[in-house]
């Protein structure tokens, strides 16, 4: 079975006093065990020591991004070594905002989440298009080319997690406006994504301040079926990313497809413990 994985990605937030008061709330917490959800924080780089050694030992740590090979001569960068040797186990690789700001090339990231898996670490693979990719209906090349990417440099999978963040719905609350959602275009798309594979499917989501629609990871699953395995494509999580909050995210864990969550924003707040709990 794929265990339920709920990553909290704290970006680039935090202070000595903030980070105590995470770690606290996240010590304290009645959650279910980690037999039934895999809880993994990721703070920035240089709070990852003190979580790691304060944070109950079931919940984990990861870095937010690693070196694409062996360190030496990178000024401003941290080896995959290095997250080894600090007994890190996770390294989030890919994020959209290392893509978009940082210029990480789809290449970049294969070579990244290949070193770091050869020296031991575990891989949160990030994923996703961009609005304007999935206006010009490019959805399924564009999450299909980022996976190849890294497809092309690994053969193991099992220490990977495959985290379907779409650009649009990161830190914005929504995913897609009523309007947005009634576009010919998007319909059409939906429909021949929905022809084009059994396994994907399209589900609504209400809550308070807007209809959220996606396509979840549906692209992915397809692409692993296709061009890896079929058991790589049933044992690799995919989980999703994308304003996910303690409001939405019981509605989102019920579906079968969703096999966690990479949590930005709410992973900084007490309703973080929510989303672990909808791991149940
Ligand atoms: P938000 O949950 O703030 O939308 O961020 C998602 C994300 O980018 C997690 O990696």
């Amino acid at each position: 079975g794929r265990k339920f994985f709920v990553g909290g990605n704290w970006k680039c937030n935090g202070t000595t006093e903030e980070v105590k008061k995470i770690v606290s709330l996240l010590n304290a917490a009645d959650v279910p065990s980690p037999d039934v959800v895999e809880v993994v924080v990721s703070p920035p780089y240089v709070f990852l020591p003190v979580v790691k050694s304060s944070l109950r030992p079931e919940f984990h740590v990861a870095a937010q991004n690693c070196w694409v090979k062996k360190g030496g001569a990178y000024t401003g960068e941290i080896s995959a070594e290095m997250l080894v040797n600090l007994d890190i186990p996770w390294v989030i690789l890919g994020h959209s905002e290392r893509r978009a700001i940082l210029a990480e090339s789809n290449e970049f990231v294969g070579d990244k989440v290949a070193y770091a898996l050869a020296q031991g670490l575990k891989v949160i693979a990030c994923i996703g298009e961009t609005l304007e990719q999935r206006e010009a209906g490019s959805t399924v090349d564009v999450v299909a080319a980022q996976t190849k990417a890294i497809a092309e440099k690994i053969s193991d999978w099992s220490n990977v997690v495959l985290a379907y963040e779409p650009v649009w719905a990161i830190g914005t609350g929504k995913v897609a406006s009523p309007a947005q959602a009634q576009e010919v275009s998007w319909f059409s798309f939906i429909y021949s994504i929905n022809s084009w594979s059994k396994l994907t499917y399209v589900f609504h989501i209400s809550n308070q301040k807007n209809d959220i629609m996606m396509i979840f990871g549906a692209a992915t699953l397809k692409w692993l079926q296709t061009n890896v395995s079929p058991q790589v494509a049933a044992s690799t999580r995919i989980i999703y990313g994308g304003s996910v909050n303690g409001g939405n995210c019981k509605e989102l864990a019920a579906k079968p497809d969703v096999d966690g969550f990479l949590v930005g924003g709410a992973s900084l707040k007490p309703e973080f413990i929510d989303i672990i709990k909808s791991a149940e």
